[in-house]
């Protein structure tokens, strides 16, 4: 062995070792979480109350940071690209982690390549609620409105689980309705509150507030069973058999992260969801916690694009 070949291995070991090293004492430093969506939508509901929870398990702050955009791929982009480190970590969606990739013509990353999962936290029921002033009580009513005058719904992006709610609907029902998509959920609630748009398809964990306080009227949840937190507010699916749409929100760094880190993250992860406040918190939004291994959300992001794919093809779902 050369001199130089000698000094190009040690220089190897060295780097190897400061890695090891570093991912042992993971976290020396604050954790920033990425929402993929706008401040006030569920994913960032849900990703403030775990990101609380996760600092005090980490004993390092976990910052959030919304980049909405793209129906949540610009955020997860971002991710995609950081350092694999552990620090920037992203609170993945269904939608930028099965629908994204089936909906949109531009793929600023690859879902599974480019990603280590750590954890899958909960399932949450989807809902379709309108403004009061449009004066339907029913998802009939709705249809048959719609039916009869240009109605318009509002969503959190193209390429969400919500833009899919609403296509999915308008297909089952055969009607039309224009979409307007916005950067999350929280800029989309604020226009149906407004009534600048009559009709919305949201999350539970953002849209419960709303809907218990009367500002906004649930005409039915997406999942096939109603949810426990609003047992009066029928499924879409008692008036249109099979539909069925629902959202979940994982954990996932940078592909090439350390397994120590993503073990450490998972850890905490899996802490934080068994917190009793979070527990309640997510009982009020009917939001199933699921706490999952890294093994065991990667098998669940190959099921749902799986799933999603001939949903995606059947609703003929495209970009506006
Ligand atoms: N509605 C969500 C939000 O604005 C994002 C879409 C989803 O994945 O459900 O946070």
């Amino acid at each position: 062995m050369t001199p130089i070949t000698r000094l190009m291995q040690g220089a190897a070991l060295a780097v190897l070792m400061t890695g090891a090293a570093a991912a042992q004492d993971f976290p020396e430093r604050a954790v920033t979480l990425v929402i993929p969506f706008a401040a006030g939508g569920s994913t960032d509901v849900v990703g403030r109350i775990v990101a609380e929870k996760m600092s005090a398990q980490l004993g390092q702050q976990v910052i959030v940071q919304n980049v909405g955009g793209a129906g949540g791929s610009l955020g997860a982009g971002q991710v995609a690209r950081a350092e694999p480190d552990g620090y920037t970590i992203l609170m993945g969606t269904v939608a930028t982690h099965a629908l994204n990739p089936l909906i949109l013509t531009q793929k600023p990353y690859d879902p599974v390549a480019d990603f280590a999962p750590v954890s899958l936290l909960v399932v949450v029921p989807n809902v379709l609620a309108v403004n009061p002033e449009l004066g339907v009580d029913t998802v009939q009513e709705l249809i048959d409105l719609a039916k009869s005058e240009p109605l318009a719904y509002a969503s959190s992006g193209n390429g969400t689980p919500l833009h899919l709610s609403g296509e999915l609907f308008k297909s089952m029902a055969g009607i039309d309705l224009t979409h307007i998509p916005y950067q999350g959920s929280g800029p989309a609630l604020t226009d149906v509150l407004g009534n600048q748009v009559p009709i919305i398809f949201d999350n539970l964990p953002s849209a419960s507030s709303h809907i218990a306080a009367g500002s906004l009227k649930a005409l039915g949840v997406t999942t096939t069973e109603r949810a426990a937190s609003f047992p009066d507010v029928p499924t879409i699916a008692e008036t249109l058999p099979g539909y069925e749409t629902y959202t979940w929100n994982a954990l996932f760094a940078p592909a090439g992260t350390p397994a120590e880190v993503v073990a450490a993250l998972n850890e905490a992860a899996v802490a934080a969801m068994a917190d009793a406040e979070v527990v309640s918190r997510m009982e009020g939004f009917s939001a199933t916690i699921v706490a999952s291994s890294p093994e065991e959300l990667g098998a669940h992001v190959a099921a749902e694009m799986a799933k999603w794919e001939p949903v995606v093809t059947e609703a003929d779902v495209r970009l506006d």
